[in-house]
């Protein structure tokens, strides 16, 4: 029995290290796609869901690996945030979504609002209010035309977030929670914090008919978005039934495969041109 004993600790043990080896082979890879800006920023377009214009884009990373092809962003974003590695690529995504926003402009192209998702580890960082109003310089953005997506999970520092959230507004830019009822219970935060929208997450979307539940849940979003002054999109529209369902519920606005799924810089700029 010691022995068997003995041979699962090691089992045990070299398995442990394997998981650690991929996950540092995985971090000196991003470390070097961030080197060599192994990155692409895609943008999905965002709808006014009554008239179906176009009212801004959001910015989705991926990681262009020389040998694996694109990677997706559920595959390196957590470990980027576990290392800190997301605070140098977040400052990246940021100012290259600055400069194509200021290429669409001097282009004469109907540039659009961007979006760009912003990891909690982002708002920590004492230089990310910098990086903010650098790259708004730098690339003559109108602060108005800057969205930033952040998720429920600033709430576990909400007195910091608010001091950064706060600069931030004072800026000019939007903020936007990312995928809202997903992971947060408390909705007294809504109120002490600058917000400008809120985004239905997609499991709220996916079977907002089937499900009366989540019909009444994305209904009660809306409704509360609205009470508050907040504007309100729905993310992962993948049905027609799905926007008929938002629009008779007064979601103004809306993104999903059924729009368009996220585009390239060229895909983009045929569509705006
Ligand atoms: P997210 O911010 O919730 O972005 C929406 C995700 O859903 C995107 O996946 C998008 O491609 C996908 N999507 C959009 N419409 C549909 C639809 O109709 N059906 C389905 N099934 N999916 C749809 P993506 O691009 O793989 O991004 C995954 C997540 O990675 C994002 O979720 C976001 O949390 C994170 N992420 C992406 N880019 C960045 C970034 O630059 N910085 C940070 N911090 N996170 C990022
Ligand atoms: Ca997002
Ligand atoms: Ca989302
Ligand atoms: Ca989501």
């Amino acid at each position: 029995a010691k022995e068997r004993g003995k041979n699962n600790y090691q089992y045990y043990n070299s398995t442990l290290q394997n998981v650690s080896t991929r996950k540092m082979e995985l971090e000196v890879g991003l470390r070097k796609a961030l080197a060599k800006e192994h990155f692409e920023v895609f943008y999905q377009p965002q709808y006014r869901l009554d008239t179906r214009e176009i009212c801004g884009v959001e910015a989705l990373l991926r990681w262009k690996h020389p040998k694996l092809g694109m990677i997706s962003p559920a595959d390196f974003i957590p470990l980027a945030e576990e290392t800190g590695l997301i605070v140098p690529i977040g400052r990246w995504v940021l100012r290259k979504v600055c400069e194509q926003h200021k290429l669409w402009k001097d282009a004469g192209l109907g540039a659009v609002p961007v979006a760009v998702n912003v990891s909690v580890r982002q708002i920590q960082d004492l230089g990310f209010v910098d990086d903010v109003k650098q790259a708004l310089r730098d690339f003559k953005l109108d602060p108005a035309d800057l969205e930033l997506e952040i998720t429920e999970s600033i709430m576990q520092n909400i007195e910091f977030s608010r001091i950064v959230l706060n600069k931030l507004k004072e800026l000019g830019v939007k903020i936007a929670i990312d995928d809202f009822g997903k992971g947060y219970s408390s909705l007294s935060y809504l109120k002490y914090l600058p917000i400008d929208k809120i985004k239905i997450d997609k499991s709220f979307v996916d079977d907002i008919l089937d499900s009366t539940l989540n019909g009444s849940i994305a209904k009660a979003i809306i409704e509360m978005s609205h009470t508050m002054n907040f504007s309100v999109i729905a993310e992962g529209i993948e049905e027609e039934v799905q926007l008929a369902f938002l629009l008779n519920n007064f979601c103004e606005l809306g993104q999903g495969y059924l729009l368009s799924k996220p585009l390239d810089v060229k895909g983009v700029t045929e569509l705006i041109k």
